[in-house]
């Protein structure tokens, strides 16, 4: 699905991408480098982040995805407060536990809020009022919201923010049996977003893996920035290295093939969670079963870090030129690079644009007052997953230049092939239509 139509390509010479040529000093990796010199946001406060207009569009490319795969569990999209008061996050025990990182204020009156780090409390203090039978149960509510963390060590960029995008889901049940459920298909729908996103990932163990220990499980971006030490074997088995004992062959060898275990670093980009009962219980959520009892309803939490899996597709998607943008998460598929001001190169640009666009195909023009070497580097630079290079020495042959930035392949092609080739290569190998489902079939 498309976030706009993409009726009207942008015009990068009155576009907002402000790019750099010099690397800012106090990036130290990589996505943040990038992110800032090709134009995609600039730093407001330490941790906190403005996303210019193509940051804005790959947020929305991957909100897209997650609300794909969220609705298609049948959670249903909503929007709870940021600023949470006080008393409720008393009444979990967390205004205290949290420490530091919660981010408090007060109003004219004096009274607390917090501005939310996680949503279990504002979501069961919300159902507990309006849930009463078994009847009601099981539902799933997600958001995509802004959430606040006072990091001690905000860095990184967007990987460790202070004011970050993230997707909650919170799903309620009257047994174990079924939260286990819904957790595993939260866990499978986590696992399709890291493909569609273009993501190398692994579904990597955090538990202890103890009887009675939290059953969670984190999603990790295979990246050298990471700061998870994690251990995996080709057989899907993956965990956290911290969660294992260092005595015998835990950190060694597969407990469950075999096998010698592979070493890597791991940017976490989501977590599901069986919660369980915790915070129906302590913010009075109860629900009446069938015969009269009373129960707190069992909850499960899935979180997705929608700014901090965009840095990670970078840390995966880059060379020294600059990004390589996985085709679905691309702020535009194709960038449209117009070389001099002829008439004819004119023509042509806005012929093949009106075309592709007509395909379907996101489009970006080139038509800046710029010399051909700059465009081709702020092209790599922001990572266009194709550049249709149109000048008037090719149109005199009738062709043109496609490159593809994922392999740097250059190759001069008709320009009436143009919109067949790209939207052959545009195609999305799993595009398959998101029916809403129920959340129990
Ligand atoms: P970490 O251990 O990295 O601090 P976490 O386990 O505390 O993260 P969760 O509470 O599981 O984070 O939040 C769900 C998701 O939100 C994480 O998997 C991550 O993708 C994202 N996230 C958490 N903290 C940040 C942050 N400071 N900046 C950007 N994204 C974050
Ligand atoms: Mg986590």
């Amino acid at each position: 699905m498309k976030v706009t139509t993409g009726a009207n390509p942008i015009r990068l010479s009155d576009y907002y991408m402000p790019t750099l040529k010099e690397t800012p000093a106090d990036a130290e990796i990589v996505s943040h480098q990038l992110l800032l010199r090709a134009g995609f946001m600039r730093q407001t406060a330490s941790g906190i982040y403005s996303l210019l207009p193509l940051g804005w569009r790959v947020v929305q490319k991957i909100e897209q995805i997650v609300r794909e795969e969220m609705d298609a569990l049948g959670a249903q999209e909503m929007r709870l407060p940021i600023m949470q008061p006080e008393e409720m996050w008393r009444q979990s025990g967390r205004w205290d536990d949290y420490g530091p990182e919660l981010m408090r204020l007060h109003d004219r009156h004096d009274r607390g809020f917090c501005l939310g780090p996680t949503h279990e409390e504002i979501i069961s203090a919300l159902i507990a009022a309006d849930i009463k039978s078994y009847k009601q149960l099981p539902f799933a509510l997600y958001q995509m919201n802004t959430k606040y963390r006072d990091e001690i060590r905000p860095r990184f960029g967007l990987l460790r923010g202070r004011e970050f995008l993230m997707k909650d889901c919170y799903s309620f049940h009257a047994c174990a049996d079924d939260l286990d459920d819904y957790y595993e298909k939260q866990a499978v729908a986590y696992g399709r977003i890291c493909d569609r996103m273009g993501l190398t990932w692994r579904r990597v163990r955090a538990d202890s893996g103890q009887i009675g220990g939290k059953v969670t499980a984190e999603f990790h971006a295979i990246a050298d920035v990471g700061e998870s030490d994690i251990v995996y074997c080709d057989c899907a088995y993956a965990a956290d290295i911290d969660t294992l004992s260092d005595e015998g062959t835990a950190r060694e060898i597969c407990p469950l093939c075999g096998k010698k275990l592979q070493r890597a670093r791991g940017i976490e980009v989501g977590q599901v969670f069986q919660v369980g009962p915790q915070y129906s219980q302590t913010m009075g959520a109860s629900y009446a079963d069938a015969d009269g009892s009373e129960h707190p309803p069992l909850m499960g939490c899935y979180g997705w870090g929608i700014t901090r899996s965009l840095a990670a597709a970078i840390e995966q998607n880059h060379d020294e030129q600059g990004i390589k943008w996985p085709l679905a998460i691309a702020p535009y598929q194709v960038v449209i690079i117009a070389l001099g001001d002829s008439d004819q190169v004119a023509e042509a640009v806005q012929n093949t644009s009106t075309q592709l666009i007509a395909a379907g195909i996101e489009v970006a023009i080139d038509d800046r007052n710029e010399r051909p070497g700059t465009k081709f580097a702020d092209a790599d630079l922001v990572g266009w997953p194709y550049q249709v290079v149109i000048g008037e020495r090719g149109l005199k042959a009738g062709t043109v230049e496609l490159k593809e930035r994922s392999t740097g392949e250059k190759r001069e092609i008709a320009l009436e092939k143009v919109t067949a080739t790209l939207s052959e290569r545009t195609r999305r190998p799993d595009s398959v239509s998101f029916e809403k489902s129920k959340i129990h079939e």
